[in-house]
C-alpha cells in the first residue's frame, strides 16, 4: 500500500512526501480511505503507532474545500493535555504547510487573547483541551455549531483525567449530523459506551497493543533493600552515574515525586528538567523543546505528562519506580531502542514496588538482568533515614503494596491541572480581575520554575507565535 492510493489530495500527499514517509502505517492505511469518505472511525491505537496523521491528514484533504466562518471552527479536535494538543497542531502545521488552512490552539496556561483573535477571524480548526474549551465556550467567544468534524484524541487518558462529562457535553453542543473520529489506546467500557453515545455506525480500526518490549533495548532491575526516598535517589544518582547516557528520561509516578526526585538530581550536579502536569505550560514547553534539541540531558517526567509525547530516541529510560499500569513500562522503555537503535532502561525496585514490578515482569514474559552499581549497597547501608519520611510512611508502605495506593492517585494527582481550568462564572470574573490586575499588559507572566526560568526565560515556542 502506498500513500498515492488512499485517496488524498497532491498537497497532502506533497507534505507526506516531505515528511519522509514511505508508506502509510497500518491505522492509516485503515482509517483514512474510510474519513476522507467521510465515516466514522474508533481507532483503538497508542501513540507511535502515526495515529495523528491517521485523523489529521484526511482532516485537512476534507476541509480544504470549504471556508472558514467567524467563530465557528470546521473541525474540532480535543486531546487529554497541553503537550499533546500541541502535538497535533505540530503536526497540522507539518502536513497542511500546501493547504491555506488555519488553526487555533486553546490550551491553559497560555494567553487568551492572541486565540481569541484568531477565533474571532474564523479558523478551520481548533484544537483544545476540554477544560479551556469549556471555558471559551461559557465566555461566548466560541460556536459550536458549525463543527463538522469531531476528533477525540487518547479517549481513556481523557477517562482517567476526568474529562468525559466535559466531552459529553461538548458533544451535545455540536450539531448531531457530524462525523465524529475516537481515538484511544485501550476501550474500557466508559469509551465504549462514549463510542456508541456519540459516533454513528463507525469503523473500528485496531492496532495490536505490543505487550512485548523491543529487543533493542537492554533492560536491567536495581532491587534496593529499602522503600526510603532518599535510599531511591541515591541509587537513580548512582545507576544514572554508571551508565554513559547521551540523554535521558526518568519517570516517576507522582507528581511530587517528579519534582522531588528532578530537584535531588540539580543539587548534586546533574543537568535535569521536570515535566508533570502542574508546572506552567511556557515552561513545559521550553523544556520539551530543550530536551529534544539535546540541550537538556536528563527530564524527569509522570506517565500522564510523557504520554504521546513524540520524543526523538533518548539513550536511557531510569523507572523511578515500576509504573502502577503495567502496559506503562512498555511506553516507558519505549521511549529508547527504537528504529532499529539500541537503549537501555534501569527500573528502581524497592521491596514496596515488589508487587508493581512481579506484574511488568507477568506482562512482558521476559527476565529482567538484575543490576547493582558498585558500592551502593554499602553506601545504602549506611545511609540515614529520610528526615522527611522517618517514622510515617514506612509503617503503611509495608502493610500494603505501595503499588495499589499509587494507581488509584495517579489519574486524580494529574488531573486537577486540566480539570481546575474550569471554574464557576463567580470564581471566573473574580480571578480574571486579579489576573488582569496583576498582568496589565503581559499575560505570560509565569512562576520562576523550578531551576530558576522565568516564563519563556529567552524562548517562545512555535505555536505561540502564530
Ligand atoms: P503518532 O503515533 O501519531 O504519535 O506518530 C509517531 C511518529 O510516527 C511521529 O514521529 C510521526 O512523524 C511518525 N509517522 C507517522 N506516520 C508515519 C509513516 N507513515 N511513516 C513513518 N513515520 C510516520
Amino acid at each position: 500500500m502506498t500513500f498515492d492510493e488512499l485517496g488524498l489530495g497532491p498537497n497532502v500527499l506533497k507534505a507526506v512526501k516531505e515528511a519522509g514517509y514511505e508508506a502509510p502505517t497500518p491505522i492509516q492505511a485503515q482509517a483514512i480511505p474510510h474519513v476522507i469518505l467521510g465515516g466514522d472511525v474508533t481507532g483503538i491505537a497508542q501513540t507511535g503507532t502515526g495515529k495523528t496523521a491517521a485523523f489529521v491528514l484526511p482532516m485537512i484533504h476534507r476541509l480544504a474545500r470549504g471556508r472558514a466562518r467567524a467563530r465557528m471552527p470546521r473541525c474540532l479536535i480535543l486531546a487529554p493535555t497541553r503537550e499533546l494538543a500541541a502535538q497535533v497542531s505540530e503536526n497540522f502545521e507539518k502536513y497542511g504547510k500546501y493547504n491555506k488552512l488555519t488553526m487555533a490552539l486553546l490550551i491553559g496556561g497560555v494567553s487568551f487573547k492572541e486565540q481569541e483573535m484568531l477565533l474571532m477571524r474564523g479558523v478551520d480548526v481548533l484544537i483544545a483541551t476540554p477544560g479551556r474549551l469549556m471555558d471559551q465556550f461559557d465566555r461566548g467567544k466560541l460556536l459550536l455549531t458549525g463543527v463538522e468534524t469531531l476528533i477525540i484524541d487518547e479517549a481513556d487518558r481523557m477517562l482517567d483525567m476526568g474529562f468525559i462529562p466535559d466531552i459529553e457535553k461538548i458533544c451535545s453542543l455540536l450539531p448531531p449530523k457530524r462525523q465524529t473520529l475516537l481515538f484511544s489506546a485501550t476501550m474500557p467500557p466508559e469509551i465504549t459506551r462514549l463510542a456508541e453515545k456519540f459516533q454513528n455506525l463507525p469503523k473500528r480500526v485496531e492496532v495490536s497493543r505490543p505487550t512485548q518490549t523491543a529487543d533493542t533495548i537492554t533492560q536491567h532491575v536495581v532491587k534496593i533493600p529499602s522503600n526510603d526516598a532518599k535510599a531511591k535517589r541515591t541509587a537513580l544518582r548512582r545507576v544514572i552515574e554508571t551508565c554513559e547516557i547521551n540523554n535521558g528520561i526518568v519517570f516517576c509516578n507522582r507528581k511530587v515525586e517528579v519534582d522531588v526526585v528532578t530537584a535531588s538530581l540539580i543539587k548534586h550536579g546533574f543537568d535535569a528538567a521536570a515535566i508533570h502536569g502542574d508546572l506552567p505550560q511556557a515552561y513545559r514547553s521550553q523544556t520539551l523543546e530543550r530536551f529534544r534539541d539535546g540541550e537538556l540531558k536528563l527530564l524527569v517526567a509522570s506517565d500522564v505528562a510523557a504520554r504521546g509525547l513524540d520524543i526523538p530516541d533518548v539513550s536511557h529510560v531510569f523507572n523511578y519506580a515500576p509504573p502502577p499500569k503495567d502496559e506503562d513500562y512498555i511506553h516507558r522503555i519505549g521511549r529508547t531502542g527504537r528504529a532499529g537503535r539500541t537503549g537501555e532502561s534501569y527500573t528502581i525496585v524497592s521491596p514496596g514496588d515488589e508487587k508493581a514490578w512481579a506484574g511488568v515482569l507477568r506482562m512482558i514474559k521476559k527476565d529482567v538482568a538484575e543490576f547493582m552499581p558498585d558500592g551502593l549497597e554499602a553506601e545504602l547501608a549506611d545511609l540515614p533515614p529520610d528526615e522527611g519520611r522517618r517514622g510515617r510512611g514506612k509503617g503503611r508502605d509495608r502493610g500494603r503494596g505501595r503499588s495499589d495506593r499509587r494507581e488509584r492517585s495517579e489519574p486524580r494527582d494529574e488531573a486537577p491541572a486540566e480539570t481546575r481550568e474550569r471554574d464557576t462564572s463567580e470564581k471566573r470574573e473574580r480571578r480574571d480581575r486579579s489576573r488582569d490586575r496583576k498582568r496589565k499588559d503581559d499575560d505570560l507572566i509565569l512562576e520562576p520554575a523550578a531551576d530558576g526560568v522565568k516564563g519563556f526565560g529567552d524562548h517562545v515556542p512555535d505555536f505561540l507565535k502564530r
